[in-house]
């Protein structure tokens, strides 16, 4: 008989293991349950959509439900899990208000995760949102872009002055950013682009903590270059209201006036309803997974935001909720699922940004505290280099930071800022990271040459030299 393969999620993990499952065994029937409405959208774009460079939310979907029926998948939109029963193996869904009871035989949760919203006083008033979901960004364009639902000069005799601010608001000329992550700094640059005042308030003493403090400074003077206003070391405490309305945020013992104001402070995995059912949860909060994605329960798979997965770097399960972790686990469950065993893949958290006209990239480990309770006894080396060939014009400055183990010279990680050809040249070190090479067997790769992209040395191998000379 068929088998049934039942997918909770309908975005970049839930959609790829469908999708791969139904080509590879078109017999399997596969069911998957979204809550809401989107499904298989990049959320990756939101800031450009919010930014005004992506038109519209539906460009941002690579396929349509129509698509996926086609293809003979059974996909339930406005259907929300509430219950998965993995002995009896049945999930329940909630559909405008009626229960539904799906039996399976395989099973992926592909739930993603969720914006962190941090209990500061007044993050419920009108003007505060986040950035995760395509409704979510719908809501800041159209926030960023209103008018006053009544004009300025319209009489209205009989309201108190609260009410006339209300209805004569006009589109926010600045906003406070809660967060200095890759999310809150890409929508520093869209706001920025609206022609808003940025603020970005940061807790930590640098943005960008992932990438390291070197990367992170260099980030920080080009957004102070922007117009940015950055406030490092600085808790918001409280956001102000007048009218019901984002009026400033208090921050470091200082009140700053804002109309509007965006909490970018993480995500955190959604894994309560399969630890409610028993299914076990990671160190990092995420639901623990084998190399297939399996859970501790038989045909129970996890994948994307939700899930943890490998660290070839740290030999430990990790969570870096990224987009091709969720799409490349999710293909490979498919695969599983539709009878052929497939491994998930390793991850070693490569992640590239853009902040205006910096690139900014890492991979690996290269924190030290991070690197020595993996059992490795880092060493750091930092290089700028340029970007093109000395004589070629349009170059410029590459900073890359390079970790290594000094005892098996094992390259560790890295993170490089500049202008241009950051995002090829990260990917050199994940390639690398993934070969377990040392950086010696780095400096002596055979990488592509010719002045308009590299001097001779490209900065990858210089870095490269110079680190495995310190570790000598
Ligand atoms: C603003 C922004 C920018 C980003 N930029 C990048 C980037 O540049 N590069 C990168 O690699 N990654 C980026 N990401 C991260 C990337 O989008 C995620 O890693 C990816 O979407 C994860 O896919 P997923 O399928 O695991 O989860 P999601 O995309 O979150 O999808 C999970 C789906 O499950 C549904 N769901 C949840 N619970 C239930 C339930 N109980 N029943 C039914 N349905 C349910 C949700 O509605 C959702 O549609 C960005 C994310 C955001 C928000």
């Amino acid at each position: 008989m068929a088998r049934t393969f039942v997918v909770i999620g309908g975005d970049a993990a839930g959609m790829s293991a469908a999708s791969k499952a139904k080509r590879d065994a078109p017999d399997t029937e596969v069911v998957v349950f979204e809550k809401g409405q989107w499904v298989s959208y990049g959320a990756c774009g939101l800031p450009y959509y919010v930014k005004g460079e992506i038109e519209t939310l539906d460009d941002l979907v690579a396929m349509t439900p129509e698509q996926f029926a086609e293809r003979g998948v059974d996909l339930r939109q406005h259907h929300e899990v509430v219950d998965v029963d993995p002995e009896e193996q049945v999930v329940t869904a909630v559909h405008d208000g009626e229960t539904v009871e799906q039996p399976y035989d395989d099973l992926l949760v592909a739930t993603g995760a969720s914006a962190i919203v941090p209990p500061i006083d007044g993050v419920d008033l009108d003007g505060v949102f986040t950035l995760h979901s395509m409704d979510s960004a719908k809501k800041v364009k159209s926030y960023l872009t209103q008018e006053g639902s009544v004009p300025e000069d319209e009489f209205l005799e009989g309201y108190g002055a609260e009410v006339h601010d209300y209805l004569t608001a006009k589109t926010p000329e600045s906003v406070g950013i809660v967060g200095g992550g890759y999310v809150g700094l890409e929508m520093a640059e869209a706001f920025e682009a609206r022609g808003l005042d940025v603020h970005v308030f940061e807790m930590l003493p640098h943005v960008l903590a992932p990438f390291g403090p070197g990367a992170a400074e260099t980030v920080e003077d080009h957004l102070r270059e922007q117009g940015v206003d950055v406030h490092l070391d600085t808790t918001v405490e409280r956001i102000d209201e007048e009218a019901g309305r984002v009026a400033g945020v208090e921050a470091g013992g200082e009140r700053f006036d804002v109309d509007m104001v965006l909490v970018a402070t993480g995500v955190a995995p959604n894994a309560d309803l399969a630890a409610e059912a028993g299914i076990e949860l990671g160190e990092t909060g995420a639901i623990a997974t084998d190399e297939y994605g399996e859970t501790n329960y038989d045909d129970v798979y996890a994948a994307g935001d939700c899930a943890e997965a490998h660290n070839a770097v740290t030999d430990a399960p990790d969570h870096v909720p990224l987009a091709l972790t969720a799409n490349r686990a999710g293909r490979a469950i498919g695969q599983t699922v539709a009878g052929d065993p497939t491994p998930v893949g390793d991850i070693v958290g490569t992640a590239v940004v853009k902040v205006f006209d910096l690139e900014v990239a890492r991979t690996g480990v290269i924190d030290h505290d991070e690197a020595r309770e993996a059992g490795y006894d880092p060493v750091s080396q930092e290089i700028t280099a340029e970007s093109r060939a000395h004589y070629y014009p349009g170059g410029s400055d590459l900073e890359v930071r390079m970790t290594a183990d000094r005892e098996s010279g094992k390259l560790l990680g890295a993170s490089i800022v500049g202008h241009e050809g950051v995002a090829k040249r990260i990917d050199t070190v994940a390639t690398a990271l993934h070969a377990d090479m040392t950086v010696d067997e780095v400096e002596y790769l055979d990488l592509a040459y010719a002045p308009p992209f590299s001097p001779v040395w490209d900065p990858v191998l210089t870095a490269a030299k110079v680190l495995a000379g310190k570790l000598e």
